[in-house]
């Protein structure tokens, strides 16, 4: 690690997902010139998908790069940089007056060191995947982490949910809507999702739409990009968790026709840079912010750091509810640094100018 910083700018963004870029426009409208790090998937889970098909704006659709390529050239015509770093750590220093957590140092994973004077955390959560072959190739192809995203794609398909909590039953029912029949594959034999989410399932099972395969585990997902996902390998032991018992004679494996796979096995935040701050997550690591109605919603609990998108709203997940929450966070950093007195920002900007040197 560097001793001194390399540079100290006003407002620091992780993330070059909808919500970081959203608020890189609006930060950079206001005249905050942030400096934005893309971290290890520059343009964020919007760059998995092929298709965009409701964000507003686009009657056709718009290719996920596509639009954050838009969204990124929107953002540095407003005097935002965006640069190839990502973020390990950042520590408040407690030098500024009042309440204030700032400055921060943002320590990045080559060693560099930065320091602003207020912090967006818009990291985004990472969808949870298999790790099997076919995996990698198909993903926009046929297999995708989204349903509300992608299942409109798969109209009439037999369609494959992987999961068996809470997300995988909602997606499983919302999927009902295109699928001819939609298919849950759940390792084990009881659902861990909550109770309503059960009886809505067991519902459309009832009325022939949903049939589960418990005890069953995905192996394989066959296909290409050009054509899509054409069938699946499945294994089933009555014991559950098949693929740790393949040698077993009791386990079964299968070939299984179906059109679409989604995964609905969970996502996990990218918030373990933020530890040292003293912000407060929940128990899955997604950012608390103060929420509600009025200014200051995407505060956390560490004056100077605020959250937007996929790292603080685990419910709604979407491109445009990650966008309008990055706008949020940039319109309260701008209160924030407002307020800051400016000889704050003045002695840290000299404090740099000196390193320089
Ligand atoms: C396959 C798929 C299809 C989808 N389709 C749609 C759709 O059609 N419509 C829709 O509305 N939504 C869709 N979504 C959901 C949508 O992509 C997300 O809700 C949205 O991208 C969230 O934006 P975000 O900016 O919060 O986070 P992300 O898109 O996750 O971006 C996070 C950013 O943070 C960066 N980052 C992470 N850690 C660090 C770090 N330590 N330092 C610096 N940077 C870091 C990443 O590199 C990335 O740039 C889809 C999602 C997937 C996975």
């Amino acid at each position: 690690m560097t001793e001194q910083p390399v540079e100290h700018r006003r407002l620091i963004i992780a993330g070059t997902g909808i919500a970081g870029l959203s608020a890189a426009i609006y930060a950079g409208r206001s005249n905050n010139e942030p400096l934005v790090f893309e971290g290890d998937e520059p343009g964020g889970q919007l760059t998995l998908t092929t298709d965009v098909a409701n964000y507003p704006g686009f009657p056709e659709g718009i290719g996920g790069p596509e639009l954050v390529n838009n969204m990124k050239e929107q953002a540095q015509k407003f005097g935002a940089e965006l640069d190839h770093g990502i973020v390990v750590d950042v520590r408040p220093t407690g030098e500024a007056p009042g309440d204030r957590a700032g400055p921060f140092e943002v320590e990045l994973k080559n060693g560099d060191l930065y320091t602003c004077d207020a912090f967006i955390a818009a990291s985004g959560a990472s969808a949870r995947t298999l790790g099997v072959p076919g995996e990698d190739e198909l993903m926009g192809y046929g297999l995708s982490t989204c349903a509300t995203c992608d299942g409109a794609f798969f109209r009439d398909e037999d369609m494959l949910v992987v999961g068996g909590g809470d997300a995988a039953m909602e997606e499983a029912n919302f999927l009902t809507k295109f699928a001819d029949t939609v298919y849950i594959a759940h390792r084990r034999e009881n659902f861990r999702a909550e109770d309503y989410w059960i009886d809505r399932v067991m519902e459309k099972v009832d009325e022939g739409d949903i049939e589960i395969m418990r005890n069953t585990e995905l192996l394989e997902i066959h296909g290409s990009p050009e054509e899509g996902v054409d069938h699946v390998t499945l294994a089933r032991n009555e014991e559950g968790y098949p693929t740790d018992k393949l040698d077993d004679p009791d386990t079964e494996t299968f070939d299984f026709d179906v059109g679409a796979v989604f995964y609905a096995i969970g996502h996990t935040p990218n918030t373990d840079y933020l530890e040292d701050t003293g912000v407060e997550m929940d128990e899955s690591g997604y950012l608390k912010t103060v929420g509600g109605d009025g200014g200051g919603q995407t505060r956390t609990g560490v004056e100077g750091i605020f959250g937007a998108g996929d790292v603080v709203d685990y419910h709604y997940q979407q491109a445009i509810t990650a966008g309008g929450m990055g706008s949020k966070a940039a319109i309260d950093a701008d209160e924030y640094l407002e307020d800051l007195p400016a000889e704050t920002a003045a002695g840290a900007e000299a404090t740099a100018a000196e390193t320089d040197d």
